[in-house]
């Protein structure tokens, strides 16, 4: 299978929670969108690796994508290896995307610190021609979604607004991790993963004079066409 997008995180429920909105905007597009995620969260503290991979399922048909690719490597085992990376090659090899997204730096969980930089060496390495088996390919783009609660300057945000109710209801499917439970809090303290989820999405929104945004970083300069069609409203 061939994917126009790819988007990769540690662990189920990652990937809903951080860019949900835009994989279900790309989805609804047109694009043929995909979700890696690297373990099958087996050393949660909440549900089993069945009980996520089924939810995962569910979330996959929620946002519209075509493949739900899983790594395998272990849970709270993430590292930057030369065997991981080679696994993370032969899946970028499978999948071939263009886009790749990747989760956002500088986070608290050893695997979700570890698995930008993994895969987007792997992502170099998938293009060597003389790496490993198989044809090369390399992604022509790689995009960073904000991930954590620490500060991230995105360089573009996408309007989910329309995509909002997907993205939550994607994130509900995961009713293990995130059903209410007495005396824990999950996210910041003392708020639900949903009001955090919402109140992040309508803060990117308003950024872009929207209801709900997605936050998104990319390292290269963004070229400009036609300079007098230059979205969005000076504030
Ligand atoms: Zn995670």
């Amino acid at each position: 299978m061939k994917l126009d997008v790819l988007a990769f995180a540690a662990h189920r429920d990652d990937v809903e929670i951080t860019c949900g909105g835009t994989l279900a905007k790309l989805a609804e597009r047109g694009h043929v969108v995909g979700a890696c995620d690297l373990t099958q969260g087996e050393m949660g503290t909440r549900g089993t690796a069945a009980e996520r991979a089924a939810e995962a399922e569910a979330a996959t048909k929620i946002l519209g994508l075509a493949a739900r690719v899983n790594g395998d490597l272990p849970d709270a085992g993430v590292f930057n290896t030369r065997e991981y990376q080679n696994r993370l090659v032969d899946i970028v090899r499978a999948y071939r995307p263009e886009t790749v997204i990747l989760p956002g730096h500088d986070q608290r969980h050893p695997d979700h610190r570890v698995t930008p930089e993994l895969v987007f060496d792997a992502c170099y390495f998938a293009g060597l021609a003389k790496f490993g088996k198989g044809a090369p390919h390399r992604p022509r783009k790689i995009l960073w979604v904000h991930t954590n609660y620490t500060p991230f300057n995105p360089t573009f945000i996408v309007d989910i607004g329309a995509q909002m109710e997907k993205k939550i209801a994607s994130i509900r499917a995961y009713a293990s991790q995130f059903a209410p439970k007495a005396g824990d809090a999950l996210g910041p303290p003392g708020s639900d993963v949903f009001e955090w989820v919402r109140a992040r999405a309508r803060t990117y929104g308003m950024m872009i004079g929207k209801t709900y945004g997605e936050g998104f970083y990319q390292r290269e300069m963004m070229e400009v066409e036609d300079v007098a069609r230059v979205s969005g409203q000076s504030v």
